[in-house]
Formats: structure tokens, sequence, C-alpha cells
């Protein structure tokens, strides 16, 4: 007998027929002898409308109220899962996350999970009842909802894995497992059988909405055995391992893309030392991440251009902080560009291997695409493109690298 966490994301869910899908795979978890924790997303679609409806009163908002709207969809699909498993004669409960309760802290919108305390659901494992949670929520020191970033019904479920001691966490999505590229974008991708914690943290930091970051994060510190497959067939999937279990390592074993950045540029900022953290300084006090920053002597050498990128949807609330300070900073101009994507290549064979970098680039180079913004790290290179030739840098990349499917 082993415990087991099945997490269904929103397609998986996305009507009665899926559910009935999904919950099937849960009686045969079940009927096999095992106790079996299930964590749902919101139905397909869902989410997005509620985010819809806040963003519609304005992008500034109260975020504690926005966690109350947003995580709603996960309580009715939470509801219908467990309605679904007692008609199939599955002895079944929902569990919101107050109910566990799942203790955060108060970062609405992106809360941490701080505490699980899992007893009570324990029990009911052993007493052969399936625990359906909703996933998504936690509840704050203070007694409110809060969501844990878009995509976090990843990081409930490992959290349940890591906090329950389950054998497995299978995140079932509309994929069959974790691929060199998107394979919706990339027809070519290739499967993979398996991949270290490491290079997928990087894939998912870096775009790939397979696994929500910190959820691979997660999984990696507390060693959760951790699955992505397919809920529509049963096909093996890829499995997130230790680098030592990874025999052949590629020197690049994927690409990402996002578009969910943005680039700032401050332009002739006085160069002086202080510089730097007078305008990230008070951005990271705002709690908005900086992620890629450039920074180019201007012609008069007394100036300085300092590029940098945010998320997206913190671009509004950075030009406000950036604005408020803009005789401190003295610049001469703000100039806001949401028309980029970051292209990154990853793979652990990068550490004993030399030039990956060089290919990117010349890759690009021969493709006439240019390179805005540039970072580095052990396992991983991104470069700062034009948003419209997302497609294209894959596209070549993936072929450079030699990924693309036999
Ligand atoms: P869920 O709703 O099940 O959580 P997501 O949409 O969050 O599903 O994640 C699955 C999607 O991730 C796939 O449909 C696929 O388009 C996308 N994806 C992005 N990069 C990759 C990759 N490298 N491998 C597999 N899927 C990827
Ligand atoms: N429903 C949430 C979202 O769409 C959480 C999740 O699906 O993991 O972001
Ligand atoms: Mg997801």
């Amino acid at each position: 007998m082993a415990r087991i966490v099945q997490k269904f994301g929103g397609t998986s869910v996305a009507d009665m027929d899926h559910i009935r899908n999904a919950a099937l795979r849960t009686k045969a978890e079940r009927d096999a002898g095992n106790e079996v924790v299930v964590v749902v997303s919101a139905m397909s679609g869902v989410t997005n409308r509620l985010v819809d409806y806040v963003n519609s009163i304005g992008s500034l908002h109260d975020a504690s109220e926005y966690d109350t709207v947003v995580s709603s969809g996960e309580q009715i699909s939470s509801g219908l899962m467990a309605l679904t498993l007692q008609d199939m004669g599955v002895p079944a409960r929902s569990w919101l996350s107050w109910q566990i309760p799942i203790e955060t802290d108060a970062t609405h919108g992106k809360a941490r999970i701080r505490r699980i305390v899992a007893d009570e659901i324990a029990k009911r494992l052993g007493e052969g009842e399936v625990v359906v949670v909703a996933g998504f929520q936690g509840v704050s020191p203070d007694n409110r909802i809060t969501t844990l970033g878009r995509g976090g019904s990843d990081i409930s479920a490992v959290a349940l894995a890591a906090a329950l001691e389950a054998e497995r966490c299978d995140i079932y999505t509309d994929v069959d497992g974790v691929y060199t590229c998107d394979p919706r974008i990339i027809a070519s991708a290739r499967k993979l059988d398996k991949i270290t914690y490491e290079e997928m943290l990087e894939m998912a930091s870096l775009g790939s909405k397979v696994l929500q970051t910190r959820s691979v994060e997660m999984a990696m510190n507390h060693r959760v055995c951790l699955q992505v497959r397919s809920s529509f067939d049963e096909s093996p999937g890829t499995l997130v391992v230790d680098e030592d279990e990874v025999v052949e390592k590629e020197v690049v074993s994927g690409v990402t893309y996002s578009r969910d950045e943005a680039k700032i540029t401050l332009v002739k900022v006085p160069d002086r030392p202080g510089v730097a953290a007078s305008i990230f300084g008070p951005l990271a006090d705002a709690n908005i991440n900086v992620d890629m920053i450039v920074q180019n002597v201007s012609d008069d050498g007394a100036s300085t251009d300092v590029t940098f990128t945010v998320v997206k949807d913190d671009l509004d609330r950075a030009k406000v902080v950036l604005e408020e300070r803009r005789d401190e900073l003295a610049y001469a101009e703000l100039v806001p560009d949401p028309n980029v994507a970051k292209i990154s290549v990853i793979g652990v064979g990068m550490r004993s291997h030399v030039g990956v970098a060089q290919q990117m680039f010349s890759t690009l180079a021969e493709n006439g695409i240019n390179i805005q913004v540039i970072s580095t790290s052990e396992i991983k290179v991104s470069v700062l493109i034009e948003e419209k030739f997302t497609e294209q840098a894959l596209c070549a990349l993936h072929t450079a690298y030699d990924l693309d499917a036999a």
C-alpha cells in the first residue's frame, strides 16, 4: 500500500466528462489499495475569468479580495470531484485550504506555504477516505484566503505530498510529460523520460508552465518523487529526478520562452555610486521582482542607460514607483516595452561543455534576431528579444542544439 498525491490541472477537470475520467484514475489507485489525496485546479478557463472580473475594476486592487474571488474556482471543482467519487462508490470529501488548514504568509496573490496541519486528513486516509483538496489556496495568519500564484495547484500538491510523506506525486495534465520545448509551439519537440530537479526548476522559472516553479523547488528540497503525465492516456510520463539518476546528460535538454516579462529602460541616469541601489531598492520594497539587468554608459560618459525586466503584471506598479522618484533618480526618460520575449536554453551538461552560449548567439544572428539583454547561470543562458521573433528563435535553437524528435 502506498500513499499517493494525484493533481489534476484545469484541462483535466474541464467539464463533467473530464472529472469522471479523472475520478476513474483515483478510483483505480484506491482499488489497488493505495491511500489517495486528490488536488484539483479550477475547471480550465475559470481562473482567467475570475481574474478578468477583478481587473475590470482596476489593476491596483486590494489583493486580499482578489484572492477571495480568484480562489473560488477550486472550491467548485473540489466539490464536483468529491461528488463524482461518491457516485462511483468511493468515500470522499472535499477540503478547502482553511479546513485543513494549509497555512501561508499574507502575501496575497503569491503566498508561500508555511505549514500544513495534516493530522486530520492523514486520519481520513487511514480510514479509506479519498481526500480531495482545493488546490491553489491557503489561509493567512489573519484568517484570510490566500492564493499561491498562477499555476499554484502544483505547489499545493507537492506540499501535501511532502507533509504526508507520500510515495509519489503525480501531476496529471494535457501533455504526456515534459518536452524539450513547449510541444504546442514546436511540433518536433521530444518527450523526456527523465529530467533533473535543477533543469526542471530552470525550465519552469524560465517559462515552461508545465510545472509551477515553486512546486519544483519544494519537490527538490523535500525529495518528493514527482511525475508529469497525461490524464488522457496511459503513457508513462516524465520523472523529475536527482542528477545522478540521469545517466546520459544532454548538454542542452530544453529550450523555453516567456512572454510574461516587460522591459523598462531608464534613459540617461547620472552615472554615480549608489544609482543601482536607488533604482532597485524601491522596486524591491514594493515587492516587484527584477529579473534581467543591463547597464550601458551613454555617449557623454556621465550618464548611463539602465535596462531591466519585470513581470508584465507589475509593469504599471513599477512605472508608478519610478515616476514617483523621478527627481531623485534624475533620469531623462522612462521607456516601457511590453513587446519582448525571454528565450532560454537549459542543461546540466553546460557545466562541462563550452560554447553553448556562443551557439545560441550565432544561431540568433543567422536568423537576423537582435539580442537586447543577456543573462546566464551555470546551467542556462537567457536572452531578451523582440516578441514577434519568439517562434522563429525557438525553432532555430531547437534544431541547432539537435533536440528535434527523430
Ligand atoms: P494544467 O492546467 O494541467 O496545470 P498547464 O497548462 O499548466 O496544465 O501545463 C501544461 C502545458 O504546459 C501544456 O499544455 C504545454 O503547452 C505547456 N508546456 C510548456 N512547456 C512545456 C514543456 N517543455 N513540456 C511540456 N509541456 C509544456
Ligand atoms: N487555477 C489556478 C490557475 O489557473 C491554479 C492552477 O491551475 O494551478 O492559475
Ligand atoms: Mg499548471
